[in-house]
C-alpha cells in the first residue's frame, strides 16, 4: 500500500574538494587523457538520453592555480568563476573554497539559507536586463516554489542580501551569499532547469556530488581524467538518502568520446533523471530536504 516514506532527499553542499588529480598545467585547455593501462574501461553503452541545458557550454574550461591548488573552471570575465558545471563563485569565493573547503556552505557547515525564507531580487542592470521571456521563465518558477513551498521571492533588496538576475547561462550561487548576487537563466531554459538553478538559490547542491553517492552511481575514471573532472567532486553535507528523483540530480550525460560520465552503480547502465523532463519541478525529497533546511 501507500507511498513509501520518502526519507529527507540529500542535499551535499559546498564543499569543493581540492585534491589534486592531475599535475600537468596546460595553458590551452588541452585535457587529453594520457595513455594508461591503469585506467579502468570507460562507460561505452547505448542508450538514448537527452542532455539538459545546464551551464555556459561555449565558455572553454582552464586550470586555474589557487594557492598552489589546480582547478578546472570556467571563467566569467571580470567576474568570478563556473563551477560545479552551473555554480558561480567569486574570486574570493573560490579562494575560500581551496583554502577550506567551505565557501558554499555557511561557517557551521550547513547551506546559508536565506532569512525568514524570503529570497529578494532585482533585474540586472550591469549587464543588462532579461529579457521577458527570461523574466516570465523565472516568475513562472518562483510562482512555483511558493506554491510548494513555504518560500516567498520579493521583488526588492530586502536587507541587503539579493539575487541579481541576468540572462546568459543557466548558473547560480548557492545559498544566500550577498548584494546583487549571481543568478543567470538563458531564453531557451526549461522550467526545469529554472527549478534546479532557484534550487541552488535557496541552498540546494548537486545530488551526483554527494558524499555517498559512489553508492549509487559511478563516476567514468576517464571523466575523472578530464577536464570535467572538478564537476563530480563530492561534496561536504548529506541530508537523508540518496533521491533518484531529485531536480538537483543531473542526467548522465554522454562525452564527447561516447562514453558517459556518469552510470546507475546497481544496473552500470546510463539513467534519465527529473531534469530530463523539462516540465518537472521539485521530487517530494527535494520538499523534505527543504522544509527541514528552512525549519518551516
Ligand atoms: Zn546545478
Amino acid at each position: 500500500m501507500k507511498k513509501r516514506q520518502k526519507l529527507l532527499s540529500m542535499l551535499s553542499l559546498g564543499l569543493l574538494g581540492v585534491s589534486v588529480l592531475f599535475t600537468s598545467c596546460e595553458k590551452d585547455n588541452n585535457f587529453e587523457l594520457s595513455e594508461s593501462t591503469e585506467l579502468t574501461e570507460g562507460f561505452s553503452i547505448d542508450a538514448d538520453i537527452p542532455d539538459v541545458s545546464i551551464g555556459y557550454p561555449d565558455i572553454p574550461y582552464e586550470e586555474v592555480e589557487i594557492n598552489g591548488k589546480k582547478i578546472v573552471v570556467q571563467r566569467l570575465s571580470g567576474r568570478g568563476f563556473i563551477i560545479n558545471r552551473d555554480q558561480f563563485v567569486t574570486k574570493e569565493g573560490l579562494e575560500r573554497m581551496v583554502a577550506n573547503e567551505k565557501a558554499n556552505v555557511g561557517e557551521n557547515g550547513m547551506p546559508r539559507i536565506w532569512t525568514n525564507g524570503v529570497v529578494y531580487y532585482q533585474y540586472d542592470n550591469l549587464y543588462g536586463p532579461p529579457s521577458q521571456t527570461v523574466k516570465d521563465k523565472v516568475a513562472s518558477a518562483m510562482r512555483y516554489i511558493e506554491s510548494v513551498t513555504s518560500l516567498r521571492f520579493v521583488f526588492g533588496k530586502g536587507n541587503g542580501f539579493y539575487i541579481s538576475i541576468e540572462q546568459g547561462g543557466n548558473a547560480a550561487e548557492v545559498g544566500m551569499r550577498g548584494a546583487g548576487q549571481f543568478f543567470s537563466i538563458s531564453s531557451s531554459a526549461s522550467f526545469a532547469t529554472t527549478v534546479h538553478e532557484l534550487g541552488h538559490t535557496i541552498g540546494l547542491a548537486h545530488e551526483h556530488q554527494r558524499a555517498d553517492r559512489d553508492n549509487y552511481i559511478a563516476v567514468n575514471p576517464n571523466v575523472l581524467r578530464g577536464k570535467l573532472r572538478d564537476q563530480y567532486k563530492k561534496e561536504g553535507v548529506t541530508f537523508g538518502s540518496f533521491d533518484w528523483d531529485s531536480i538537483m540530480l543531473y542526467p548522465s550525460r554522454r562525452q564527447s568520446n561516447g562514453e558517459w560520465d556518469v552510470i546507475r552503480a546497481s544496473d552500470r547502465k546510463p539513467f534519465r533523471s527529473r531534469l530530463s523532463n523539462s516540465n518537472s519541478g521539485f521530487s517530494q525529497g527535494d520538499l523534505a530536504v527543504i522544509r527541514a533546511l528552512y525549519n518551516r
